[in-house]
């Protein structure tokens, strides 16, 4: 798995709609975003996948 890489999970459905990049130095905390997911056709909070 690569260490940059950052997946964003819907909280509803789990699904993983989303790969970010992340900076370490300004992303501490967990990521929470709320982003459209094409499962649940809505905008659902996405939670970083650890
Ligand atoms: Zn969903």
């Amino acid at each position: 798995m690569p260490r940059e890489g950052l997946t964003l999970r819907c909280e509803k459905c789990k699904m993983e709609n989303y790969i970010t990049k992340k900076n370490k130095k300004t992303h501490v905390k967990k990521l929470e975003i709320k982003k459209y997911c094409p499962k649940c056709n809505n905008h659902i909070k996405h939670k970083e996948k650890k």
